[in-house]
């Protein structure tokens, strides 16, 4: 009887990142075509005319620096450009801008929720090629893509499974939004995955020949190709067939990959440096001044907030980008779990959804409610309807105790003023029987008469410190 020999997947995935900048990365056309016609965003440089001249945008430059420090990578001071020559309709140049030996980004990591760390090998600047849309019979070419700057990112065969594949690719567009550097519109292209698939027998110390899937654009399909490819080797394998080095595309459809065309080596690129762009020397103040201003990315959030709120909690909130920054402007680990807390009970509901658009509340209104409710002078449905209408066009203006007081939930704490309201409640005839049974030992009508107190103060009062005057007052 044979065994069944485990296989064990080694993946790497490169990213292509579509920068947000207002012009391309060579010239001066708007780099941003949403809504506009085909071919409007084009330049002479973007043609590739003769006689035209590409120059460096400076903001694709900081933007790939932002990128690399998110990528907690070392920034080069010193990059190169080169040409990659293909030809395809999509690329009226002849050749892609790039930068093969001499990235702007060297190596970093990604670190993913569990805690592993995706090592990156490099991650470079380079142009965009332009769109073909194949249309009843005819192919049609749209050139506002072409010259859009890119990063591309490249992981190190660090990932063993579809799923890790999955966390890896949403790992690496939040960090990439939180840096800011890119729209991050996955529907429209804004993020592309190349996945490198390869498996190889548990005991063997060598790497399987690898396909590669390209240009993904969900995390759900990168994790669908890659659970694909994994039993489409392990068949072949098993089989004792080999596995070829190719490019496969993937339908999500069908929820295949299919061959495309085997892998061209670096040399069929006919690389060489770039003659029209001088060698990028950063001045290292580019870099420090990045690194100042660069907002606050997942992995710190995690850091912060996991003990505090629970990793689940946190893991939601980060999809929501303004929250996040909302609870480390309060600047109180004790007030953040409470506004958390109302953020995923009442913002997150789906009746709620709207109001996700919406300005959030200040921190001082924030750090109000938080201690209103500490000095027992919100109930927590109080601090709920209060956080609404922080939300209201007519009231979220107003500090809170002042919206606490319109609403009539502000609750009463003096004690003295307490014990009137109490001492009426007893009084009545209507609660002598309670009174009674509760002196004769029957504990639960307590609730009766904590109910009428509050009924009596217009529900102002504050139910807990109203129970310990009623059974100071009927022991
Ligand atoms: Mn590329």
């Amino acid at each position: 009887m044979t065994e069944k020999v485990k296989y064990i997947p080694t993946i790497g995935i490169e990213c292509h990142v579509q920068l947000c900048t207002k012009t391309k990365l060579f010239s001066e056309v708007d780099n941003d075509a949403r809504q506009k016609s085909p071919n409007s965003c084009v330049s002479p440089v973007d043609y590739g005319l003769p006689g035209m001249l590409p120059r460096l945008n400076k903001m694709a430059v900081r933007y790939a620096v932002r990128a690399g420090l998110a990528l907690n990578s070392e920034i080069n001071l010193q990059s190169r450009f080169d040409r990659k020559h293909y030809f395809y309709p999509d690329l009226p140049k002849g050749y892609q801008i790039t930068q093969l030996f001499h990235p702007i980004i060297g190596a970093g990591y990604v670190e993913l929720p569990s805690g592993s760390k995706i090592r990156i090998e490099h991650a470079h600047l380079e142009e965009d090629a332009g769109k073909l849309s194949h249309e009843s019979g005819d192919s049609l070419v749209d050139l506002n893509r072409a010259g859009t700057p890119l990063v591309e990112i490249v992981s190190m065969p660090d990932i063993h499974s579809a799923v890790e594949a999955r966390e890896y690719t949403k790992e690496l567009w939040r960090v990439m939004t939180y840096a800011g550097v890119t729209f991050g519109d996955l529907y429209n292209g804004n993020m592309r995955f190349d996945v490198n698939i390869s498996i190889a027998p548990e005991s063997s110390d060598k790497l399987g020949t690898r396909a590669e899937v390209k240009n993904l654009n969900s995390f759900r399909s990168v994790e669908r190709a890659v659970e694909y490819e994994i039993k489409r080797q392990s068949k072949l394998l098993g089989k004792g067939e080999k596995v070829v080095q190719e490019t496969r595309g993937w339908s999500d459809a069908t929820g295949e990959t299919t061959s495309q065309r085997s892998k061209e080596e670096a040399q069929d690129y006919r690389y060489m440096p770039e003659p029209d762009i001088p060698p990028l020397n950063l001045r290292p103040e580019v870099v420090d001044e990045e690194r100042a201003n660069l907002p606050i990315m997942p992995a710190e959030y995690r850091a912060k907030f996991n003990d505090i709120l629970g990793s689940d909690t946190v893991e939601i909130l980060l999809d929501y980008r303004p929250l996040m920054e909302k609870l480390a402007e309060l600047d109180d680990n004790k007030a953040a779990k409470k506004i958390a807390n109302l953020f995923s009970s009442v913002l997150l509901a789906e009746e709620n959804a709207s109001l996700l658009n919406d300005e959030l509340p200040s921190k001082e209104q924030l750090l109000d409610l938080v201690a209103m409710n500490e000095k027992n002078e919100l109930s927590s449905t109080g601090m709920k309807e209060v956080f609404l209408k922080f939300f209201d066009p007519e009231m979220h203006y107003k500090d809170t105790l002042t919206i606490a007081k319109e609403l009539g939930v502000v609750q009463e704490n003096n004690l003295e003023e307490l014990e009137k309201i109490v001492d009426a409640v007893l009084a009545k005839p209507e609660t002598q029987q309670a009174q009674a049974d509760f002196k004769a030992g029957q504990e639960k009508v307590i609730g009766f008469l904590v109910g009428q107190v509050m009924k009596e103060s217009h529900g102002k009062a504050n139910p807990s410190a109203v129970q310990d005057i009623l059974r100071k007052k009927l022991q």
